[in-house]
């Protein structure tokens, strides 16, 4: 070993059978590019939910499903366009791919350029090297929609819904499974992990985060983090809800996003992975305090860079 490790190794991802023929396909420890997947394994289809940030993590992602699904995946699913869940897109060789129309039109307008000059930019460093992304082309969902889908993998139904405003993302879908009483929500829901507004909503993300409780769910999968229950609705709602608060203060005292964010004690909300996410989330509520519709393109990689001024100056540890 050489020296210097600050971290250490991330334990294996894990495949849990969360009902008959559903997996989550969990990555630890979730912090930045290291989500979760699902897949559906039926007699004649394989559905999967999203994919990896590297070819790696996605190669791994495919050897669990083989061992496990009759036929390689036939239907993916985006739950939205960030390259942590869709980089890997282009490795389900004949997959059709579904997801929002925002999140085709957010990958087709990035490219392959978009993808680089963010794997480029040194914001997001491996403290041991890398990370090692690989050779990712993009692919974009070609099958698209504005409000939802639904799939079967033989005779269950799988619900894929856009809940109606921006909030992660402009594009965030859901994957709802009446029968079995399971969501996969991508990134609505952080378990353990700070979320992140600075690309959709935070008044948004209230109000959509507020609507999973229509659904009566006995086990979510989230975006990243441990499987869960809905109890981590009411988690996220109260981060959701100091963000909210403090930006409407701080807004009004005419504090910029760094400044409020190094003047905040972040109290219970401290322990939350990635915790540098709060100035993000600050420039995309003053941006709506500003009069900005939810969702509206902000400079995030001046955002982002306040996040790295908020970490010391140092690049933001990503261990994918
Ligand atoms: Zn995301």
């Amino acid at each position: 070993m050489s020296s210097g490790h600050a971290h250490a190794p991330l334990g294996p991802a894990r495949v849990e059978e969360v009902s008959d023929g559903v997996f989550a396909y969990i990555q630890p420890d979730g912090s930045w590019w290291i989500n979760n997947m699902g897949f559906l394994a039926g007699r004649k289809h394989t559905i999967a939910v999203d994919t990896t940030s590297t070819v790696a993590r996605t190669s791994a992602f495919q050897e669990a499903i083989a061992r496990t699904a009759n036929v390689p995946v036939t239907t993916l699913v985006n739950t939205h366009h960030h390259g942590d869940h869709t980089n890997g897109n282009f490795m389900l060789d004949g997959a059709t791919i579904v997801a929002h129309e925002e999140a085709r039109r957010l990958i087709v307008e990035d490219g392959e350029e978009g993808i680089k000059r963010l794997q480029n930019a040194g914001i997001f460093v491996n403290p041991d090297g890398g990370p090692d992304w690989g050779d990712i082309e993009p692919a974009p969902p070609f099958l698209t929609f504005r409000d939802g889908v639904d799939l079967y993998v033989d005779d269950l139904r799988c619900e894929v819904r856009h809940l109606g405003s921006p909030a992660h993302t402009t594009n965030d879908s859901i994957v709802w499974i009446p029968e079995r009483r399971v969501l996969f929500s991508g990134d609505l829901l952080f378990n353990g992990g700070t979320p992140f507004l600075l690309m959709g909503s935070v008044v948004g993300a209230i109000e959509v985060v507020q609507s999973l409780k229509q659904f009566d769910a006995e086990v979510v999968v989230p975006g990243h983090g441990d499987v869960c229950t809905m109890s981590v609705v009411d988690d996220v709602l109260d981060y959701l809800h100091f963000v909210n608060d403090l930006a409407v203060r701080g807004h009004a005292d005419g504090v910029p996003p760094l400044e409020l964010a190094r003047q905040t004690d972040l109290g219970r909300f401290a322990g939350l992975g990635d915790s540098e996410r709060i100035v993000g989330n600050l420039h995309r509520a003053y941006a709506e305090l500003d009069g900005g519709e939810r969702g509206a393109e902000i400079d995030t990689l001046a955002a982002i860079g306040d996040m790295v001024q908020y970490n010391g100056g140092k690049p933001l540890t990503c261990l994918a």
